[in-house]
């Protein structure tokens, strides 16, 4: 769909970029959403556009939450659709999670277009569209979620979330895994499992990892317990700063 040749250094990313503004001309990403992405890319340099070692905990623990949980529910946005909407439907598949579309800038077309775009993907059931349920402590259209969705979930991976909505879920004592490249961003910083990755990488690990502890209970207690957030982010911040 674009011309950028494989040879270039930064393909990768000017392919990311050419999603998003794809995004933008279907309807389904905002244009806050280019804003988004060029922060994101900023951090994606400076982490060296590569998967740490402790993104790649975060990802396996995020596995096993996803998998273990009574009811998870994997959240999708505007840019999250526009990146990696297969993955997405993947990643569902091989753990159970429910799909629902999920808007900072919330508009009934764009969620009808977003749901259409994950089926066309592969997905057979995209939730986000009753909008029955709310989350307390937001306001009105920020606060829009499906009751027997992220409103009923125990565990819910929220890419790219706001810091606000991230905060107030937390509150409700949803368990929250959030893929961010920005480690001091609050959505990292309120999240039980932050994966400081791009979600072009995260999403597709994270799969990997649920392939892998698929029907082993004791093995996702394992990546559950091996994990520790705190220790996360100050590795991501460390291999931003230093480029260890
Ligand atoms: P807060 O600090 O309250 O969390 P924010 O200002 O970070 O809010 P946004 O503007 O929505 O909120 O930020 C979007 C976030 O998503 C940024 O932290 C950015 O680094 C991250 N991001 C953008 N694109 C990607 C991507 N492709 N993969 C992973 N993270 C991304
Ligand atoms: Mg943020």
């Amino acid at each position: 769909d674009v011309d950028v040749p494989e040879s270039h250094p930064r393909y990768e990313s000017l392919l990311t970029r050419h999603r998003i503004e794809a995004g933008v001309d279907r309807g389904i990403t905002s244009r806050q959403g280019l804003i988004a992405q060029g922060r994101g890319e900023a951090y994606d340099y400076l982490l060296g556009e590569r998967t740490i070692d402790s993104a790649d905990r975060a990802a396996r623990a995020a596995a096993a939450y996803l998998l273990s949980a009574d009811h998870a529910v994997v959240s999708v946005n505007g840019n999250a659709a526009a990146l990696v909407p297969g993955e997405l439907v993947e990643l569902s598949e091989a753990t159970g999670a429910d799909l629902e579309v999920n808007l900072f800038n919330r508009t009934e077309e764009r969620i009808e277009r977003i749901a259409d775009y994950l089926r066309e993907h592969g997905a057979s059931e995209v939730k986000g569209l009753t909008a029955d349920g709310r989350i307390p402590g937001l306001d009105h259209e920020r606060a829009k979620v499906d009751a027997d969705g992220i409103g009923d979930a125990d565990v819910v991976l929220v890419p790219l979330e706001d810091g606000d909505r991230a905060e107030a879920l937390g509150e409700m004592g949803t368990t929250e895994l959030v893929v961010d490249l920005n480690p001091l961003s609050r959505s990292a910083q309120v999240a039980t499992v932050p994966i400081v990755d791009n979600i072009i990488r995260a999403i597709p690990t994270a799969t990997d990892h649920a392939r892998d502890l698929r029907g082993d209970p004791d093995a996702q207690r394992a990546a559950i317990e091996a994990f520790d957030a705190e220790a996360a982010l100050t590795d991501a911040e460390a291999a931003i700063r230093g480029g260890v």
